[in-house]
């Protein structure tokens, strides 16, 4: 079952500088900072509610936020939903029509087990499914 938006990916430029855009924006500070080398991405969370947003900026050219940058300029990346069983979430959407872009659940940032679906199944938005590691 999807439970609700987990958090709202944003790609950057530079994490510095967005960090502290969105710090004035937030009136408050990110609460944390992670790589996730395996992404090649650095990233840094917002606690706005129960939603985060997720700043992320490329480490290297042949990253996935490299390359969106390039092609679409800064900007919102991905939704990301919470769900309360990955694998199940995974099994009915692929029997739903959905591409997944991992077949396999992945590690992600803030200690979540994640898949993501391709957007050209999604009206564009590039969907990310996410569960907390237990
Ligand atoms: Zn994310």
């Amino acid at each position: 079952m999807i439970k609700k938006i987990e958090h709202i990916g944003i790609a950057v430029k530079n994490l510095n500088n967005s960090n502290d855009l969105f710090k004035k924006l937030f009136g408050k500070d990110h609460y944390k900072v992670e790589a996730v080398a395996s992404e090649g991405v650095s990233t840094s969370f917002f606690m706005i509610g129960e939603t985060k947003i997720e700043l992320l900026e490329a480490t290297n050219e042949n990253s996935a936020i490299a390359k969106f940058i390039e092609k679409k300029g800064e900007g919102i990346h991905h939704i990301a939903y919470e769900v309360d069983n990955l694998d199940e979430e995974m099994l009915r959407l692929k029997k739903e029509g959905f591409e997944l872009i991992n077949t396999t659940p992945k590690d992600g940032a803030d200690n979540k087990r994640i898949c993501f679906l391709h957007p050209k199944t999604t009206n564009g938005v590039l969907v990310e499914l996410c569960e907390e590691k237990k």
